[in-house]
């Protein structure tokens, strides 16, 4: 009998805390011969997985082991960066032979799972598939701590860095729930006049208007920015612009191809030729349809591309109208050997990375504050994760616990709905229910 099985994961609503949230239960339904846990943390000044590995290294491993037992896997491995010497230090004393650290490289993008499955084990999943096709199942440091916890209790809580133009960066521990703004706020504040919330991170992340927006079990940090930098206007840049720009200054010299880590990986993506789709001159057809193998890691417009034009943008556009149109490659072409061709000295070094995107003015830390930080006031999204959005299972001026289930997956066909429940975060009232929020006040 494994130390927590399937139904405790779901019951706990552990979603994926690096981003996606995909369903953590749903991955555990195949084999895999190892578990990678991925604390490569490669969006540049978001320090929240290493300081909770620092922090709660048994409860992670804990979770590493409960992942090897249900998918029957006889090694367990650590992907963190090679410079965070003292926490990898710690991670050798407490391994157990079955895990090892894989030390790996201070490099953009490290931590996708395409490339940290390669790095770690020198295997290629192919395009359009999962670990699980190369024998392995990848986890975020914090998913593998909640499924430590889950036997105990669900998740109600969220580890997250704040960074940039803040008094103090700092990673929290807060509820689910929380705004954004209150969380800056607990960095200190703003340093700058009108500030600019990056979500989830710079390359990868969003630009947020809406300071009040809620934190979720996916929300892995925030970067304050000023209004004039590089960051924001590049995310502020409108579909029309990209297109006039692209249209006229691209010269086609391919950087962003080469440099792309998933066509490094031998997958069909070749952004140089979707730019192509902007229907600038005639010379070659566009590979639109590789655009469905593109990670939007964001390297190839905001790093690679000498005219700084948006390759990314480019490919995501072609790549929804690809999915709404059912287009897709049954047999994508792929070149495993490539990898072992230029992967390794075409990496994008995080110190050229945050010199071009103008970061190096802040202060690149993130130490842990490990109380939850104080709330009168939730709202719990309905949906945070990959899957139907939860149905309510409260009403307003019902009470709540910490931990209760306010929202469940729909049940179709007397069978749930991909999702996870979501929770209480808060020991409260009920006082409303709306546009897919549960709202609990303290009272
Ligand atoms: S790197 Fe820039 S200029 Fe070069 S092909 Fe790509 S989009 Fe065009
Ligand atoms: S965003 Fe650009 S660099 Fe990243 S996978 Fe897509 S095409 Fe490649």
């Amino acid at each position: 009998m494994p130390s927590v099985v399937v139904e405790a994961i779901r019951e706990a609503g552990v979603v994926g805390a690096g981003g996606a949230g995909f369903p953590t239960h749903v991955k555990f339904a195949g084999k895999a011969d190892t578990v990678l846990i991925n604390a490569a943390e490669c969006e540049p000044l978001l320090h929240k997985d290493k300081e909770v590995l620092r922090e709660y290294v048994d409860g992670v491993i804990e979770g590493t082991v409960a992942g090897m037992e249900l998918v029957g896997a006889g090694r367990g491995a650590i992907g963190i960066k090679e410079k965070y010497v003292q926490v990898i230090d710690l991670l050798r004393k407490k391994l157990p032979k079955s895990i090892d650290v894989a030390p790996l490289r201070d490099a953009y993008p490290a931590g996708d799972e395409f490339i940290l499955v390669y790095d770690v084990l020198g295997r290629v999943i192919p395009p359009g598939g999962i670990p699980l096709a190369v024998g392995a199942v990848v986890m975020n440091v914090e998913t593998a701590l909640n499924i430590a916890q889950a036997n105990a209790r669900p998740v109600t809580e969220k580890f997250l860095s704040i960074a940039g133009a803040v008094a103090e960066p700092v990673t929290l521990r807060v509820p689910v729930g929380l705004t954004l703004r209150e969380c800056v706020e607990a960095a200190g504040g703003p340093t700058v006049p009108d500030a600019n919330y990056i979500v989830g991170g710079v390359m990868m992340g969003y630009l947020e208007k809406n300071h009040d927006a809620l934190v979720d079990k996916t929300t892995g940090g925030v970067v304050v920015l000023p209004d004039d930098h590089i960051v924001v206007r590049r995310r502020r840049q409108d579909w029309q612009t990209i297109v006039r720009i692209g249209r006229s200054a691209c010269d086609q010299c391919s950087f962003c191809t080469e440099l792309c880590p998933r066509w490094l990986l031998g997958h069909p993506i070749e952004p140089h030729r979707a730019m192509r789709s902007l229907e600038f001159n005639l010379v070659g057809e566009s590979n639109v349809i590789g655009t469905a193998y593109c990670c939007e890691c964001n390297l190839c417009s905001l790093y690679s591309c000498p005219e700084d034009l948006d390759p990314k943008n480019v490919c995501t556009q072609n790549k929804r109208r690809l999915a709404q149109e059912g287009r897709r490659w049954t047999d994508p072409p792929f070149n495993p050997r490539r990898p072992e061709l230029h992967l390794e000295n075409r990496k994008a070094p995080m110190a050229r990375l945050m010199h071009k995107l103008g970061l190096t003015q802040f202060w690149n830390v993130g130490p842990l504050v490990d109380s939850v930080l104080p709330a009168d006031r939730v709202g719990v999204k309905l949906k945070q994760h990959i899957g139907a959005p939860c149905e309510p299972m409260v009403q307003p001026g019902q009470r709540v616990h910490v931990g209760e289930v306010v929202g469940r997956p729909p049940v179709k066909d007397g069978k749930p709905a991909l999702g996870a429940p979501v929770h209480a975060s808060l020991d409260g009232v009920v006082v409303e229910v709306a546009d897919g929020v549960v709202w609990i006040e303290r009272q």
